[in-house]
């Protein structure tokens, strides 16, 4: 049975028969089937939007050699005596576990939130009114970051194209819809990735890990380049290895560690705000004025500008028809994320409007990992105690390219509340001075994107750290310990971190 490969241009709301008529023409077949490889929405000509769809037509009419998949992870399986400890059930920790249990380690997961269902009860409590908790919020419990986010799969990441399929045919396993395995930029919402968490956590567990949740590692034993041992709140733990895929949110963690030695370096990140949109006005403007497009669920966008002072403003993490959330991992600190529902279908749009910046010109002399830590953790206090609750900052774009507070009439799809604030005061002038700039270029790429209401404190696009590493992931001068994912500052987003954790743990399976 021999194959071909097609690449159609098809209209947004194309059905299977469209398809099936383009594969007879082109190839003169009727018996076949076909798949599709790669699907991608080209709206670069805005009377002319269309799905850019790579197709693989299987016919026995067809000569030549049968379709071969590409390569998935390898990862061989023998009967192993150590034991693996891994800190954190995001993206980076699930999958990293997920791989030595497959390689055939005893494998115990440990995380400081509860199961995904009491994470949403505190996280609806969070929603509602205004309660923090601080096992279970939008950075800490089950599933990580990674669980009640936007679900965006796309990753800039390069090389990681095994690793990528790995996870996402995991997620498919789990329930996620196939589209996911060939779509350009895959989305799955918080609705499916709580439960793509805790079908995996099924899963994980039938085939003999271990998973303690509600337990917090608060410590850990380094001896002679050699991790000894791990305190939790419950109790001690040890194990053979130990890869710590605390996110960076866990400020605590690493102050922890580098307190006991585990090296770490300061390093470029961002910081900024959340800007908001209509969802219907950044349809209209990516969409040549149209408001709804069949076939497509909300329109996209990503801006980047380089600045005179040098700092470069991008976009980022956008949530098309999506909310804006408190993202906060401690109490009383304020910051803000987006996330999405998989219909994309909520009233507005909204995406990280960020400045990167190195922590030494933040904080105008060489620093030290933890100076920039206080930095931070400062930081989003100042954003808490200004209002001292959960209502954020905000401010119209125009008034904040003016330097200027807007009136009081603010909306968006925050639920605390925002009041209106001279936000271009409480972050460093460098940022804000970028953004300025930054704003007014998007203004001229993407039409109405002045009308944005910015809004909160946006620090968690990526870390200010990373851990120093040898080749194989594993922590500079200590032979069983990997920080890895977004926590080693090597990765930030589900897929790299996932991908990052996979490496790691490929490499201490000795594959
Ligand atoms: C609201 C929001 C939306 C996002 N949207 C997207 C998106 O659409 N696409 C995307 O690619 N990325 C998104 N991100 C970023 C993404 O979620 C993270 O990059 C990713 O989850 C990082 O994975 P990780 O496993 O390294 O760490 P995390 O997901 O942060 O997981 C770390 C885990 O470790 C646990 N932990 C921490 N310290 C300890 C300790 N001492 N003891 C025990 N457990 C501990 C935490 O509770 C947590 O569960 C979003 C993030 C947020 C907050």
């Amino acid at each position: 049975m021999g194959y071909k490969t097609l690449q159609i241009k098809l209209p947004t709301n194309y059905s299977d028969d469209y398809i099936r008529k383009a594969i007879q023409t082109q190839f003169g077949l009727r018996d076949f089937s076909f798949q599709i490889e790669k699907k991608s929405l080209d709206a670069r000509k805005k009377n002319d939007i269309h799905w850019l769809v790579n197709f693989i037509a299987t016919s026995p009419a067809l000569k030549g050699e049968s379709y071969v998949p590409p390569p998935s992870l390898e990862i061989p399986y023998r009967k192993r005596k150590e034991s693996v400890a891994v800190i954190g059930s995001g993206p980076a920790g699930f999958f990293s576990a997920h791989v030595l249990q497959k390689a055939g380690f005893s494998v115990t997961i440990i995380e400081r939130g509860s199961e995904v269902k009491t994470r949403t009860i505190a996280i609806n409590d969070l929603e509602k009114n205004g309660i923090f908790s601080a096992g279970n919020n939008y950075a800490f419990g089950e599933g990580g970051a990674g669980t009640f986010s936007d679900g965006k799969l796309t990753s800039r990441s390069k090389h990681i194209s095994a690793e990528r399929r790995f996870v996402l045919s995991e997620y498919v396993k789990a329930g996620a819809p196939e589209e996911i395995l060939y779509m350009a930029h895959p989305h799955l919402g918080t609705d499916n990735l709580k439960l793509i968490v805790a079908n995996l956590r099924k899963s994980f567990l039938e085939n003999g890990g271990t998973i303690q949740f509600d337990t917090h590692m608060t410590d850990i034993h380094i001896k002679n380049g050699h991790v000894t041992g791990l305190v939790c709140d419950s109790g001690d733990i040890s194990a053979d290895h130990v890869l710590i895929a605390a996110g960076h949110s866990a400020y605590d963690t690493y102050r922890m560690l580098m307190r006991r030695g585990v090296p770490f370096h300061t390093k470029q990140f961002a910081i900024g705000h959340r800007i908001e949109h209509p969802r219907t006005l950044i349809n209209r403007a990516q969409w040549g004025g149209r408001e709804e497009l069949p076939g497509v669920k909300a329109a996209e966008y990503r801006l980047t500008t380089k600045t005179a002072s040098g700092l470069p403003v991008y976009t980022f993490c956008m949530c098309p028809g999506g909310n804006v959330v408190q993202s906060a991992a401690f109490p009383e600190k304020s910051i803000v994320n987006g996330m999405s529902y998989y219909q994309r279908n909520g009233q507005y749009s909204n995406a990280a409007c960020v400045a990167g910046v190195h922590p030494d010109a933040l904080l105008g002399h060489t620093c030290t990992p933890t100076e920039i830590l206080d930095w931070m953790d400062a930081l989003e206090e100042k954003f808490y105690n200004y209002s001292s609750d959960y209502s954020i900052p905000a401010t119209r774009a125009t008034d904040y390219t003016k330097k200027r507070k807007s009136g009081k009439r603010l909306e968006s799809s925050y639920s605390l509340g925002l009041f209106s604030a001279a936000l271009y005061n409480m972050i460093p002038e460098i940022v804000s001075r970028a953004l300025i700039q930054g704003l007014k270029d998007f203004n001229g790429k993407l039409a109405g994107f002045d009308q944005g209401i910015l809004m909160g404190l946006e620090s968690k696009t990526s870390s200010p750290l990373q851990a120093d590493r040898e080749k194989n992931g594993q922590s500079q001068g200590i032979d069983n310990l990997y920080i890895i994912g977004e926590a080693s500052g090597y990765a930030g987003g589900i897929i790299s971190s996932a991908a990052d954790g996979i490496r790691c743990a490929m490499a201490l399976a000795g594959n």
